[in-house]
């Protein structure tokens, strides 16, 4: 199959002969369950964020296993960004909290810290911060404003992956970091997640409960069936919390390892069509979807901000160049109807952005035809 040109998708995976070779090695063990290529992507990852790392099936569920491990109390108010992927609100409703919608900093999209202050009050248990496009939050300044109130700290980190922000790994600013390796992320797994703590101990609670609650390991438990030495009750095991279905396993594991061996040069890509893409917007006087900083932070998303964006995107769309929203405002969301309004900016805003294709199987010249047909959309 031919591949279509860079700018008829949004996003791509980049796959090539390291991750046929990782999956080759799972599939010749024939073992595709949790075993021992889920260890070596976890410890991969401790390694590159100097952190305690837990795989699981998605980022959703990462989000999840951190909201219940924080044992926050039944109603109590959890601060979210308007400006997210619904993800990140369900994980504090599926653990009986409320949501509490926060509006957007102008220029960089995330949570801003006015708002925040503003619909903070006692209730308030924790805060999910999303560093949105890539871009992080200024998390140097929502840190101790969250510990000074006694918050929890969640980082959703699905549009990053492994940047040094003032130093620190992101996602390891907050109680928990979580990243996300479905499809459309800046390296995929297929479907994919993983939890990210400072220290070990945050990460007992969650290792549990990503498999059903089991406190055994299905890959060591098997190599105990004909061990003489094993004792009679090989196959015991108990079920001492109520857990999920949430591991990876290691055929998903086998594509991300295959996919962290070439993860720097992917990204390196990514900055390179980013600075175009930066320069571009620049020349034809285009603002773009936050402040980007490519030679810094690794960002999933490219965008910018337009008057009548529905002729854009038609304009767009007939010169075949994808195009997308993201995202419709939690506050404007059916499922949280209740805070419409509550979000005034961003829900103003969200009209104007306009998320134009960006991954790393594009070339020089797909940026060119993409900022090219953008010009010429909005004269149209
Ligand atoms: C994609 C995404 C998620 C969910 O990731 P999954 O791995 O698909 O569960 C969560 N938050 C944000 C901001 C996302 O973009």
């Amino acid at each position: 199959m031919t591949r279509p040109p860079g700018y008829a998708r949004l996003f791509q995976p980049t796959l090539d002969r390291h991750e046929v070779q990782q999956v080759d090695e799972v599939i010749s063990a024939e073992w595709l369950g949790m075993g021992p290529k889920l260890k070596e992507f976890e410890q991969t990852w401790e390694k590159r964020l100097n952190a305690s790392a837990l795989a699981l099936n998605s980022c959703s569920a990462a989000l999840h296993l951190a909201m219940d491990a924080l044992e926050l109390p039944r109603g109590s108010k959890v601060l979210v960004p308007s400006l997210t992927f619904a993800a990140t609100a369900l994980a504090p409703l599926h653990c009986d909290l409320e949501v509490v919608l926060v509006d957007s900093d102008p220029v960089t999209l995330t949570i801003d810290l006015a708002d925040l202050e503003a619909k903070y009050d006692e209730n308030c248990v924790a805060v999910m911060v999303v560093h949105y496009a890539g871009h992080p939050a200024p998390m140097e300044e929502i840190a101790p404003w969250a510990e000074s109130r006694g918050l929890a700290v969640i980082e959703d980190c699905a549009h990053t992956i492994g940047s040094l922000y003032l130093g620190r790994p992101l996602g390891t600013w907050g109680d928990y970091g979580c990243f996300s390796f479905e499809e459309k992320k800046i390296m995929t797994t297929g479907d994919g997640g993983l939890l990210v703590a400072r220290d070990a101990k945050s990460l007992a609670g969650p290792r549990l409960k990503r498999w059903l609650g089991i406190d055994r390991d299905s890959w060591r438990q098997a190599a105990r069936y004909l061990d003489p030495d094993s004792p009679d009750s090989h196959w015991f095991y108990e079920v001492p919390v109520r857990g999920f279905k949430y591991n990876m396993n290691d055929l998903a594991a086998a594509v991300g390892l295959g996919q962290l061996a070439h993860l720097d040069e992917m990204l390196g890509l990514r900055s390179e069509r980013l600075s175009e893409y930066v320069k571009w917007a620049k020349e034809i006087g285009v603002e773009t979807l936050v402040p980007y900083d490519p030679s810094q932070y690794a960002y999933q998303m490219f965008g910018v901000r337009v008057d009548d964006r529905p002729k854009v995107m038609r304009e767009l769309k007939m010169r075949g160049i994808a195009t997308g929203s993201h995202y419709t405002p939690l506050s404007r969301q059916p499922i949280l109807s209740d805070q419409r309004g509550t979000c005034p900016y961003v829900e103003r805003e969200a009209d104007r952005l306009l998320t134009l294709p960006f991954h790393a199987r594009m070339t020089r010249s797909d940026v060119d035809f993409v900022m090219k047909g953008l010009m010429e959309a909005i004269t149209a």
